[in-house]
């Protein structure tokens, strides 16, 4: 979802985003706040209620994420951006050097200011009444009172302790100083997330079934709970799945991926021959052999193309005219850690250039990476290393 955000500005250098389902968290506000605002007062004057309603309901979820973001700055981590979307907002930052101290900070002044919103907007409510007359002061106090329990709710749902909520992050940093084991108060967390994520699935499913509800509005509700659920859980899964990635990657270098390249073959090879070749290299795991061009260039050829038979290709054309040029896609060196290979695939490329000293010396594609990384990662992943990885932080404003 995120990669379709819009950049609309930036604040202290965190950049804020929003994605296009943001529209849809808006719409969807404003259909419900004019139901309610129909019942009282003139379609006009409802739908404009609706609509600076539906707004300040997107404001205050920008208002939770950015105490989110500037409190993690105040605690020198690095912030990258904000992104607002259907499920409220998602805060993307760097917990490299982050103590369980600093986690339970950040993650708690999000509803705390939720809360803080929903008195402001009860005292709004409560006050405005008695300070102007009733023309006005009617449709604000209306208003404002959706406002405050919205806000008031949303840091209800948001100290549910289950990642990716806060109040999982919450349970997390409390785990993590009681157990002083990061990675096993994390899996606790997840574990959390997914039962409540299914559980508002299974609660979606209910309320359609149980008929307690007229149609239309227990099928909206179930909509809404079990999208939410499913966004839940699979966040919670993913981020399990960051943090176990990141013991994979810390510490290792490519090396570690792959034990030897065999060495690049002239461009004039035969395909023909290279079968003979591949065996005697013991070449056939990896996807990709380079290609020494005598004008110094690099290319590659993918191991499958190169069968007993010669592939689908004719054999008597050399390797050099069947392969790639890879010489000016990214080149990491040998003895890289892991992190810096995964970042060199960010972006449109899907192969990497390995080097060492300079010279290249093989070629890997994402695909193989990342099953290589999935069998580490399945191998087991280890406890007590430092940790580098990048967190967000999820907000569900429903
Ligand atoms: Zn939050």
């Amino acid at each position: 979802m995120l990669a379709r955000a819009v950049r609309v500005a930036a604040i202290k250098g965190i950049e804020v985003r929003l994605d296009p389902s943001v529209v849809l968290l808006a719409v969807l506000v404003a259909v419900l706040f004019a139901t309610r605002f129909l019942d009282g007062f003139a379609p006009a004057m409802a739908f404009t209620m609706a609509g600076i309603g539906s707004l300040l309901v997107v404001a205050t979820t920008f208002a939770h994420e950015l105490a989110h973001a500037l409190e993690a700055r105040h605690r020198g981590l690095e912030v990258e951006s904000i992104t607002l979307l259907l499920f409220g907002g998602v805060t993307e930052m760097h917990a490299s050097g982050q103590s369980a101290r600093d986690e339970l900070a950040i993650a708690a002044v999000g509803p705390y200011v939720s809360l803080v919103c929903g008195a402001a907007f009860g005292l709004i409510a409560t006050f405005t009444p008695d300070l102007l007359p009733s023309t006005v002061a009617d449709p604000v106090a209306e208003v404002a009172g959706l406002l405050g329990w919205w806000n008031v709710l949303l840091a209800l749902f948001n100290i549910v302790p289950g990642a990716p909520l806060d109040g999982g992050r919450v349970l997390r940093a409390l785990l993590w100083m009681l157990l002083r084991d990061r990675l096993r108060a994390l899996r606790i967390s997840v574990r959390a997330g997914q039962v409540l994520g299914f559980g508002l699935v299974g609660t979606g499913v209910w309320v359609v079934a149980s008929g307690a509800l007229p149609l239309i509005p227990s099928l909206v509700g179930a909509f809404v709970l079990a999208t939410t659920g499913l966004f839940i859980a699979n966040a919670a899964q993913r981020e399990l799945r960051n943090a176990e990635l990141d013991e994979v990657l810390t510490g290792r270098t490519i090396r570690d991926l792959v034990a030897t390249f065999p060495t690049p073959w002239p461009a004039d090879q035969r395909v023909a021959d290279g079968h003979a070749r591949l065996v005697e290299a013991d070449a056939l795991d990896g996807e990709l052999l380079t290609i020494d061009h005598p004008d110094g260039r690099i290319g590659a050829v993918e191991v499958a193309s190169i069968g007993s038979d010669g592939g689908d290709h004719d054999a008597t054309r050399t390797v050099g005219e069947l392969g790639t040029d890879v010489t000016d896609l990214p080149a990491i060196d040998v003895d890289a850690d892991l992190h810096a290979l995964v970042d060199t695939f960010q972006g449109e490329h899907r192969i990497v250039r390995v080097t060492r000293d300079g010279l290249t010396i093989g070629a890997l594609t994402e695909r193989e990476v990342a099953r290589a990384l999935e069998r580490l990662r399945r191998a087991g992943t280890r406890a007590g290393r430092p940790k580098d990885d990048a967190v967000t932080s999820g907000e569900v404003p429903m």
